[in-house]
């Protein structure tokens, strides 16, 4: 089912989360394992992340290291469909323009037509590690605009090489990012809601935030999207802050800013396990105030580990 049917058939805010897939080599149990207590909050979707090729180097034994391109952690569209058949709920899989060419990207699409998958995010991705800027993959999309024209496209029946008779009905439902804080590299807030417009425009039917820890950046967000004709569902992205180390790492990834009590409870906290506590309490009054304002659903971004989240979900709904 479509994620803006979930919500239209909702009259309260709906929980979801996203996962990111194990390292290959690893089992999936230790996602079921994260998965499983979540489910008693009947989230009627799981995201799941797609990672990008990234150089690893191997030890050749003589004092060598060998640098090879690889993407640790594949697996996207194979866990959406575990977790669909575990689970029955609807998956989302992440497709991203940077490492993917136009073609990979329909075989993907072709994938979550035949798994009964009704919902994608198209997203650029970032830059890889080593890359100063994004890089375009050859025979890939510069933004994730195209991408959203090209499941359009086939939504409309037209693939790539146009010369396939039709005879099945192809309508993905399109989520696309949004950034109440602006992307790290668009020039100016105004110029980063016009570029979601144009997603909007291009088909996209609902938009997901990049995680926010202020609420009035979301509000804010969404009050000038709104103003701007933006009329999809903005869903809002939450990451309860869980380490001491967060309050360097979640800014200098996520380009965002951490209200100064947080940041103060959390310096005066003595060991992690207590700023994970802080993080919680945080998190719930946070989503209080986002549910009393009417979100449509709570999206949370769960990076592997579930507890805390499940604590937050327990307070909430
Ligand atoms: P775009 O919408 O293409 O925007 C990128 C930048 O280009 C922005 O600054 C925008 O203003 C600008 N821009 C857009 N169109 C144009 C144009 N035509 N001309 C000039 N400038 C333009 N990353 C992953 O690798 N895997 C994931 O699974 C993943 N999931 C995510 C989920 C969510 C909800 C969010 C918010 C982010 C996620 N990301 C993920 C991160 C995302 O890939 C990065 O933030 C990336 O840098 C931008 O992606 P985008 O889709 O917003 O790009």
């Amino acid at each position: 089912m479509k994620i803006i049917d979930h919500i239209k058939q909702s009259e309260s805010t709906l929980f979801s989360f996203e996962i990111i897939p194990p390292v290959k080599g690893k089992s999936i149990q230790q996602l079921y394992d994260n998965i499983d207590p979540l489910m008693e909050f009947k989230p009627p979707f799981i995201d799941v992340t797609t990672s990008r090729e990234e150089y690893i180097y191997i030890n050749k034994g003589n004092g060598l290291l060998e640098k090879r391109l690889t993407r640790m952690r594949p697996g996207s569209l194979g866990i959406c469909a575990s977790i669909q058949n575990r689970y029955q709920v609807d998956t989302v899989p992440h497709l991203l323009c940077g490492g993917f060419t136009k073609q990979e990207t329909e075989y993907l699409l072709v994938d979550c037509q035949y798994l009964g998958i009704d919902n994608v995010m198209a997203l650029r991705g970032d830059a890889r590690k080593e890359e100063r800027r994004f890089e375009q993959t050859e025979d890939g999309h510069a933004y994730a605009i195209d991408l959203v024209r090209q499941i359009q496209d086939l939504n409309q029946g037209s693939y790539l090489h146009d010369v396939i008779e039709i005879s099945c009905d192809v309508d993905f439902c399109i989520g696309v990012a949004g950034y109440p804080e602006k992307h790290e590299e668009s020039p100016s807030m105004a110029s980063d809601l016009r570029r979601l417009k144009e997603k909007v425009e291009a088909g996209a039917d609902y938009v997901v935030t990049q995680m926010f820890f202020d609420n009035k950046k979301y509000l804010e967000f969404v009050k000038q999207a709104r103003d701007m004709g933006i009329e999809v569902p903005i869903i809002p992205g939450i990451k309860p802050l869980a380490t001491k180390n967060h309050l360097k790492l979640l800014p200098q990834t996520f380009h965002l800013d951490l209200p100064e009590d947080l940041v103060q409870a959390v310096e005066a906290c003595k060991d992690n396990k207590a700023v994970r506590q802080v993080g919680v309490e945080f998190c719930i009054a946070q989503c209080k105030e986002l549910m009393a304002h009417g979100v449509p659903v709570l999206h949370f971004y769960s990076m592997g580990k579930s507890d805390n989240i499940e604590a937050i979900a327990k307070a909430i709904f």
